[in-house]
């Protein structure tokens, strides 16, 4: 089993590179802000809830995703050979549970894709992407609020895995092809 966060702030470009690496490495993907626009979409209760936070820029609560997460992983058994985790874990809580849950499956935390972009890089890509993607998170005041959000809550799990010599830092401005090589080759030494 070969487990990997794709970290990065908003519009960093992790779902993109996540699409280059299931390809790639033939692992399962799991992208919890496509798993809450789907429920969004269908209108359950759980999108309900989630549209709540999502519209103003804040984290779905801790527990809640942790809950969401690990029954994605328990009713998919394609899992079991490996997980791109795109967008979690996004506090250093969902980060002790995501070990923990791996741990029970005799798993870990592999390695940690760090897409690093500047701030204002960051705002015009979100604000471009929102003239399309109708995601009601995607326009300037929101966008504001998940880049606080992300530097207050997610930004300290840059420290965390660095700490545990997992973090792998990568350039996230330039051509997509290019950063995809720069994660493939910052990686190879942690497939063995
Ligand atoms: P990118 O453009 O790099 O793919 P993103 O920040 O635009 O990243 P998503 O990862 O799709 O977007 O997340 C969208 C929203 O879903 C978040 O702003 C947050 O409200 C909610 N969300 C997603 N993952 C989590 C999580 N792990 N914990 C709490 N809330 C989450
Ligand atoms: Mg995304």
């Amino acid at each position: 089993m070969y487990n990997l966060v794709v970290f990065g702030a908003p519009g960093s470009g992790k779902g993109t590179q996540s699409a280059r690496l299931i390809d790639e490495y033939g692992l399962y993907h799991i992208s919890t802000g496509e798993l809450l626009r789907d429920h969004i979409a269908r209108d359950t209760d759980l999108g309900r809830i989630a549209n709540e936070y999502i519209s103003k820029g804040q984290l779905i609560p801790d527990q809640l995703m942790i809950d969401i997460l690990e029954h994605t992983i328990e009713n998919n058994p394609d899992t079991a050979n490996g997980v791109i985790f795109d967008g979690f874990p996004r506090t250093i809580e969902q980060a002790h549970a995501l070990d923990k849950m791996l741990a029970k499956r005799g798993a870990k935390v592999d390695a940690v894709v760090g897409l690093e972009v500047a701030d204002e890089e960051l705002i015009d890509r979100l604000i471009k992407r929102g003239l399309e993607s109708h995601r009601s998170d995607d326009n300037p005041e929101t966008i504001q609020n998940r880049l606080k959000v992300y530097n207050s809550q997610t930004a300290p799990l840059r420290d965390f895995y660095t700490q545990a010599g997992k973090y792998h830092a990568i350039e996230g401005s330039g051509a997509v092809e290019d950063i995809f090589h720069s994660i493939r080759e910052s990686l190879r030494p942690t497939r063995s």
